[in-house]
């Protein structure tokens, strides 16, 4: 008999984008250390910068939440008026960091170059990158979707070494299926796509596969279907999981689900994989 390899925490996670004063932070994560976070279930939440450290200081030190950032920059330091670097997000507690999501792409005009140049600096401070990409609508139309997103993963990973495939983690948010007015996906419509990012990250980094998460007008009704349908490592949540109880609920449904990668490796894993539910 084949034996079966432990299936690992289901990944899901939320970013409050440019939401939450400190006290609504505070109010968010007393609720979701009041629930627990059950040990089937990797959760994350990405605050905006103000809230960071807050957050951390709220999360016991055994917290399986993982505290991430939005955004940071490239660079160690220096005269970049208005941005942080990924030393002072780690400095206020993130341990992972978002990188490349379509708002920053598109109303802040980040290219794919600015996405390599941070996952390489995420990695080298690190933090795991969680790297989004996605088509818009005219280009899915055009039938273009698969090679316009294995082209911004290949970009995303020009410069990282085949040993940090297990710390980097992408998240396929197609444009047209995000915030209010997006279509919610097919799993159908999301299924190849997953498998073509996991297929181009291998090919580049020539390492264990990479694991993926869906994005995009996630709701309770969906996700269980997005998950399973679309072969999901887990769901990354706007709208839905902005109030705590938005987000408990989803981490409720995903408990138990198993993912479809490989063994208990990854520096994320380890970590959690003994702590007690909180
Ligand atoms: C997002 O903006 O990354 C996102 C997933 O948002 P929503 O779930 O609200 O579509």
């Amino acid at each position: 008999m084949t034996p079966t390899a432990p299936s690992r925490p289901v990944l899901v996670g939320t970013s409050w984008k440019m939401n939450k004063t400190l006290a609504e932070a505070v109010d968010f994560v007393e609720s979701l250390l009041a629930v627990g976070v059950p040990p089937s279930v990797d959760a994350f939440i990405l605050p905006p910068h103000t809230a960071l450290s807050v957050v951390r200081d709220r999360l016991p030190q055994d917290s399986r939440v993982r505290l991430g950032a939005q955004n940071a920059h490239w660079a160690s330091e220096g005269a970049f008026t208005g941005e942080v670097s990924m030393h002072m997000v780690r400095d206020a507690g993130a341990s992972m960091v978002e990188i490349g999501h379509s708002e920053r792409r598109t109303a802040f005009g980040e290219t794919d170059e600015d996405v390599s140049r941070k996952v390489a600096a995420a990695l080298e401070h690190d933090l795991v990158p969680l790297v989004c990409v996605g088509e818009s609508a005219v280009v899915r139309d055009a039938g273009s979707a698969e090679s316009f997103v294995v082209a911004q993963v290949r970009a995303a990973l020009a410069g990282v070494a085949g040993a940090d495939s297990e710390r980097i983690l992408f998240a396929y948010e197609p444009y047209w299926a995000i915030g209010t007015g997006g279509r919610a996906a097919a799993p159908d419509e999301v299924a190849p796509i997953m498998a073509a990012i996991r297929r181009a990250a291998t090919e580049v980094l020539a390492g264990p596969p990479v694991r993926v998460l869906y994005g995009g007008s996630v709701e309770e009704a969906n996700a269980l279907s997005l998950l399973d349908g679309a072969a999901a490592d887990g769901l990354f949540v706007g709208r839905a999981a902005l109030s705590a109880t938005g987000f408990n609920r989803l981490i409720a449904l995903c408990a138990g689900r198993s993912t479809p990668s490989a063994p208990l490796s990854t520096p994320i894993d380890r970590e959690v994989q003994h702590a007690a539910c909180r």
